[in-house]
């Protein structure tokens, strides 16, 4: 497995391989690797003869008090990790690399950004789609893959790529939960014992709500109102939002019906963590 840090020596990488006719898959990630984004480098090996993954915290998508400076970060044992999952390359730039003397340029979108993550961190989804436009123009893969995890982050790679004619697949990857539920993320490292413990709380209000519509529920304020009060009843969570929406064009609904996503964000302590259910 290479390591590699320039953008030439990653692109004439891909570029050889590309030559000789193999597919090629990319990860985008942000390090501090855990199941989750293996679950995707292991689905990318399935499916293709080479497998990227980049490792980079992108300071554009960062507010200015957000977690930048702080956000958990170790490339040897990232290594390890990836080449234990079969991974050929990892792209690991440094911020300089990415981001040289004069940098101006921005992939924006209207509608899809406005609401949930997009709400609360107002540059965060400018910051993704440029870094993510840049990583697929360094890396020209045959497919990328992205979590569920994200749900509006994915939406709006998909939209991007349809709308700007990247020549690529996204493919989206189910959430993979720790064994009490709590969504996999490199940010569960910032909890207390005591704040873990009552993260849970984030995906049985979730269950709940699925549970409702399953028994007919359709009215999407009812749907927000089951999850508020079971977030409502644990003491560390302070909610950011609540919110339900089309997963086509994320914004707010008010029946259960067509791709529905369900998606919330809530401080357990000061540490801000997502979930999110999608209903087909
Ligand atoms: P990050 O390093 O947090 O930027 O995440 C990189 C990729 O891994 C994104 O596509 C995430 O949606 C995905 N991911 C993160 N956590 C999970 C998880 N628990 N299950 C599935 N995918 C995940």
């Amino acid at each position: 497995m290479d390591i590699l840090g320039t953008v030439r020596e990653t692109r004439d990488k891909v570029k050889e391989w590309k030559a000789q006719g193999l597919s090629v898959a990319l990860v985008p990630t942000m390090g501090y690797l855990h199941e989750g984004h293996r679950s995707l480098m292991e689905r990318a090996r399935k499916e293709n003869d080479k497998v990227v993954v980049s490792i980079f915290v992108n300071p554009m998508q960062f507010g200015p008090n957000e977690d930048y400076e702080s956000y958990p970060r170790d490339l040897d044992r990232d290594a390890g990790i990836c080449r234990d999952a079969g991974v050929d390359l990892i792209f690991h730039p440094e911020v300089s690399e990415m981001y040289g003397d004069n940098f101006h340029s921005f992939v924006d979108m209207t509608v899809l950004p406005e609401k949930l993550c997009g709400a609360s961190r107002p540059i965060h989804f400018k910051g993704v789609q440029t870094v993510v436009s840049k990583l697929f123009h360094i890396i020209p893969a045959d497919r990328a893959y992205f979590g569920q995890k994200d749900a509006q982050q994915l939406a709006i790679i998909r939209r991007m790529v349809i709308d700007l004619n990247f020549d690529i697949e996204i493919i989206g990857c189910p959430i993979i939960r720790e064994e009490d539920g709590l969504a996999k993320s490199s940010r569960n490292t910032y909890l207390s014992k005591e704040e873990r413990k009552q993260a849970v709380i984030l995906n049985q209000s979730l269950e709940e709500a699925v549970k409702a519509i399953d028994a007919g529920e359709k009215e999407a304020a009812k749907v927000r109102e089951i999850i508020t009060d079971k977030l409502n009843t644990c003491p560390l969570a302070r909610i950011d939002y609540v919110e339900v929406v089309s997963f086509d064009n994320i914004q707010p609904i008010e029946e259960i019906e067509g791709s529905v996503l369900i998606a919330i964000a809530v401080y357990i302590g000061k540490t801000r963590l997502i979930d999110n259910r999608i209903i087909m």
